[in-house]
C-alpha cells in the first residue's frame, strides 16, 4: 500500500542534512519511494494521505542499549551504585518466566514507540539463559512492530565488584551474583539457536551476541563469541568500563585495560558496540576508533548510578561511532530517548570549559538517529529519510509547547523534550502509533499484567 505524507517540515538526516519546508514523502511497500518538495505520483497513487502540514517528520530514534526485563523495576533502587543496586534490583528479575519477559518487553515497546523510538537494542539478561525466554521477547518485538536487536547476555564468571563502602573498609570485592551453573557452551548454543530461528525475521529483527562485560567472560568465551559472530555475520554488544572499578579491573585481571584485552582477542571491529565506555584511557579510545567500533552513551543511567561521564566528543573525534541508549528502566527510569538526547548534549559541558568541544544539539540528535542505525547495523536500512531506505519515521506536532514558537527545529527537538508532541510513528511503513496511541498491541492489557507481575517481585529497597 502506498502512503503519502504531506509535512510541514522534513528533517531528512541525509549526508547534506537536507531540511525541506513543506516536503512530501512517498512510501511504497514499507520503503521510502521519494522525498521532495513535491513528489511525482504518476503511476503510483497513494492509497492513503497523512496530512502533517502542522508537524515535522524525522527518522525514528534508536535506543541502542536497554534491558527489557527492567521495565518492571521503574523507580526502584534509589541511591545505589551499580555494585549496591544490581543484587537487590536486578537479580530478582532472573526468576521471570517467559510470559513475564514478554510483558516486560511489550511494556518497553509501548514507552519507546510512543516517544519516537523505532529501533531498540535489548541486551537481554536472563540467568540462566533459556530459549523460551528469548523466544518470548522476540515474539514481543515482532508483535509490537518495532525494529529490534535482541542480544542475550552471556557470561561464565561470577561478577565481583567492590562497592565504595567495601573499598573504604578495605574489604575484598564481593560476589554480586551466584556462580552461574550454566556452562558457556550451553549459553552460546542457545544464542546460535536464536540466530537460526529469529535473525532477519520480518526484515526487522536481529540477534546479536551479548557478552555481559569483558570482566565477566573468560578468554575462551570471548573468542567463541567472535567466531560465532563472524560465522553468522551478526553484531556483538557488551558493557564496557561503566564504573571506575571496571576501568581498573583490566589491570588487575590482565595487566592491561579491558579494551586492550578485547583488542588482543580480536573483538574490536565495526560489528562491536560497547555500552557506557566511560572509564577509558586515551589509548582505549584510539583503539575503538581505529576499529570503527560503536560506543553507546547512556547519560541518564550513568548519572543515576553515579558511574561517571563518557568522553563523547573525544570518542567522536577519534572515529568512534557514538550512539545513545536509555539503559534499563531500573537505572533511567524511563525509556524516552528525547530525555537522553538532551542530557547527551548538556552533560558534555561539565567535562571542559571550552565550548567548542561541547556536544551540539545537532550532534546529539545525529547520535540518536544515524549513530544508532550504525551501532545496530541498520545503516543501509534506516537512519535517514532517503529513497530506498525503510520508512521508519516519526511525525512530531508543531502545535504544542515544545515547538511553539518554532525558532530552531533541531534545537527544540533536543532541548524542549517533544515526547508529548509525538503523534504518529511508522516502522517499515506501518503505523504503529497514531494520535499518540499504540496500534500494534493492547497497552491497557500489558499495564494490567505488568502490575500483577511487579507485585509478585520482592521489594528493591
Ligand atoms: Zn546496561
Amino acid at each position: 500500500m502506498n502512503l503519502l505524507i504531506k509535512a510541514g517540515l522534513v528533517l531528512t538526516f541525509d549526508d547534506q542534512g537536507t531540511v525541506l519546508e513543506g516536503g512530501e514523502i512517498l512510501i511504497e511497500d514499507g520503503a521510502i519511494g521519494a522525498v521532495g518538495s513535491r513528489v511525482n505520483l504518476e503511476g503510483r497513487p497513494p492509497a492513503r494521505v497523512i496530512d502533517a502540514r502542522d508537524a515535522l517528520v524525522m527518522p525514528g530514534l534508536v535506543n541502542a542499549h536497554t534491558h527489557s526485563s527492567e521495565n518492571l523495576r521503574k523507580g526502584c533502587g534509589d541511591r545505589g551504585s551499580l555494585a549496591e543496586w544490581l543484587p537487590k534490583v536486578i537479580v530478582p528479575l532472573d526468576a521471570l518466566d517467559p510470559e513475564a519477559n514478554r510483558i516486560a518487553a511489550l511494556l518497553g515497546c509501548g514507552a519507546m514507540l510512543r516517544s519516537g523510538t523505532t529501533t531498540v537494542l535489548d541486551h537481554f539478561r536472563r540467568l540462566p539463559l533459556q530459549g523460551a525466554n528469548v523466544d518470548a521477547v522476540a515474539e514481543a518485538y515482532e508483535k509490537a512492530g518495532i525494529r529490534a536487536v535482541l542480544a542475550p547476555t552471556v557470561r561464565d564468571r561470577a561478577l565481583y565488584e567492590p562497592s565504595a563502602a567495601d573499598r573504604r573498609a578495605g574489604r575484598a570485592p564481593r560476589q554480586m551474583e551466584e556462580p552461574l551453573g550454566q556452562p558457556a557452551d550451553a549459553q552460546l548454543a542457545l544464542c546460535e539457536e536464536a540466530i537460526r530461528k529469529w535473525h532477519g525475521r520480518a526484515g526487522r529483527l536481529q540477534i546479536f551476541l551479548g557478552p555481559s562485560g569483558p570482566q565477566r567472560c573468560s578468554d575462551d568465551l570471548l573468542q567463541d563469541v567472535r567466531e560465532l559472530a563472524e560465522k553468522y555475520d551478526v553484531g556483538v554488544h557488551t558493557h564496557l568500563a561503566e564504573t571506575r572499578w571496571q576501568g581498573m579491573a583490566g589491570k588487575t585481571l590482565y595487566g592491561t585495560t579491558l579494551t586492550a584485552h578485547l583488542d588482543e582477542l580480536g573483538l574490536l571491529s565495526s560489528r562491536l558496540s560497547v555500552a557506557h565506555a566511560i572509564w577509558l584511557e586515551r589509548d582505549d579510545i584510539r583503539r575503538l576508533g581505529r576499529a570503527r567500533a560503536s560506543a553507546v552513551h547512556n547519560p541518564v543511567s550513568n548519572l543515576k548510578l553515579g558511574s561517571g561521564i563518557a568522553k563523547v566528543a573525544q570518542m567522536r573525534r577519534a572515529g568512534v561511532n557514538v550512539a545513545l541508549g536509555s539503559d534499563g528502566a531500573a537505572s533511567n527510569d524511563s525509556q524516552e530517548m528525547f530525555e537522553v538526547v538532551k542530557l547527551a548534549a548538556i552533560l558534555s559541558r561539565l567535562l571542559t570549559t571550552r565550548s567548542s568541544q561541547w556536544v551540539s544539539a545537532g550532534a546529539a540528535l545525529e547520535m540518536a538517529v544515524r549513530g544508532g542505525a550504525i551501532a545496530t547495523r541498520n545503516e543501509a536500512r534506516t537512519g535517514s529519510l532517503e529513497p530506498g531506505k525503510r520508512a521508519d519515521l516519526v511525525i512530531v506536532g508543531l502545535d504544542d509547547h515544545p515547538l511553539r514558537p518554532l525558532n530552531d527545529a533541531v534545537g527544540q527537538l533536543v532541548y524542549c523534550n517533544p515526547t508529548r508532541s509525538v503523534r504518529t510513528v511508522l516502522v517499515d511503513g506501518r503505523a504503529v502509533v497514531e494520535d499518540g496511541q499504540v496500534l500494534s498491541f493492547d497497552e491497557e492489557e500489558v499495564f494490567a499484567e505488568a502490575q500483577a507481575i511487579a507485585r509478585r517481585l520482592p521489594p528493591a529497597r
